[in-house]
């Protein structure tokens, strides 16, 4: 489900914590008095602290989280926090009701969203930290021909000054996405990529890796036949149940994740081709209302008109793009064009 309302968030979730044993807390409030709420399950071994919805557009770990509250027996500790960001949840947007971008507020905490999760880790102390968030369906795994699905990182904590506790927390996460990739190779072999690990100080990604806390940074993205990527929220659930009961040892080898291809854009989400040229489209997802609605746009507009680029121009970087793929769906653009103002 790309969009529902808060209140509807929360009510599947409260429903799930009452059926399947988690508890409530209450981390917070948003600006505009909406609760920050995190459920806990208590199963001991290793502790992990989870999070959604930190960008309100990006629902696919917070249908993860839901499903994966939905088991009967938990060997590790949770936390999750699958509605991070209430107002931007409810209003479908990137920044919380103030305009923040919460993962930019890791050090600063002005919002209530960063604070809530702050106090989140230091009242549960986790040993692993999952940070799952959606990407734009135009990146590719570099040299590859089909959407990331998957995109993984571990990020750097401080890249200056690392202490043994912080390096450590890296291999972890490392070594937890290796085991991640080889599940996933199994049915999404050629969807998953390496986000690179430049340092984003104010990112919650390296601000919980530099504390020592095994830090995994997770983008799902479409792939094709799922744009709404119900697929990938499932597979992501799976993931989670793996690491229920599978603990990272600093003396397993890391290397399948570091081979990974590198997370790279822009592909062509949808290709129009035409007389006048080629004409690129990207998936643009908005609330108004109430009311998802999700539209294509013309990538380049010049003088308010849309612009038909040579098409020689779609073989931008090298082999197949996914846009390529995606001409196969041209004549659906016949109903939808209009709506761009446009006449092919
Ligand atoms: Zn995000």
């Amino acid at each position: 489900m790309r969009y529902q309302p808060f209140d509807i968030r929360l009510a599947r979730l409260r429903e799930s914590a009452r059926r399947f044993g988690w508890n409530e807390v209450l981390l917070g409030n948003s600006a505009q008095g909406r609760p920050i709420v995190g459920f806990i399950q208590e199963g001991g071994g290793q502790r992990v602290l989870a999070w959604s919805l930190m960008h309100g557009n990006e629902p696919t770990g917070f249908e993860a989280l839901v499903a994966f509250m939905r088991h009967t027996k938990f060997e590790s500790s949770y936390l999750i926090l699958p509605i991070l960001n209430p107002d931007g949840a409810e209003a479908f947007t990137r920044h919380n009701g103030e305009g923040v971008d919460v993962n930019r507020d890791a050090r600063a905490q002005e919002s209530a969203e960063a604070r809530a999760l702050v106090l989140a880790a230091k009242r549960f102390r986790p040993d692993i930290a999952l940070n799952l968030h959606d990407q734009r369906p135009r990146f590719y795994p570099e040299s590859g021909t089909k959407p990331a699905t998957f995109s993984l990182l571990a990020p750097k904590g401080h890249p200056e000054v690392p202490t043994p506790a912080q390096q450590d927390a890296q291999l972890r996460a490392q070594i937890i996405l290796a085991r991640w990739t080889q599940i996933l190779f199994t049915s999404w072999e050629g969807g998953v990529a390496r986000f690179d690990d430049q340092f984003y100080p104010t990112a919650f990604g390296e601000f919980f890796q530099e504390q020592g806390i095994a830090t995994l940074t997770i983008e799902t993205g479409i792939s094709l036949g799922d744009w709404t990527r119900i697929a990938a929220a499932s597979q992501l659930a799976d993931l989670l149940t793996d690491l229920d009961t599978w603990k990272a040892e600093t003396t397993m080898d890391p290397s399948p994740y570091l081979s990974l291809p590198m997370n790279a854009s822009p592909a062509n989400e949808w290709v129009i081709h035409h007389a006048n040229g080629v004409l690129h489209l990207r998936q643009h997802e908005q609330v108004v209302a109430g009311v998802h609605t999700c539209h294509w746009m013309v990538d380049t507009w010049l003088d308010n008109h849309p612009t038909w680029i040579e098409s020689r121009t779609t073989h931008a970087f090298g082999s197949p793009p996914i846009g390529e793929v995606f001409t196969t769906e041209t004549l659906q653009a016949e109903g939808l064009v209009p709506d761009l103002g446009l006449k092919i």
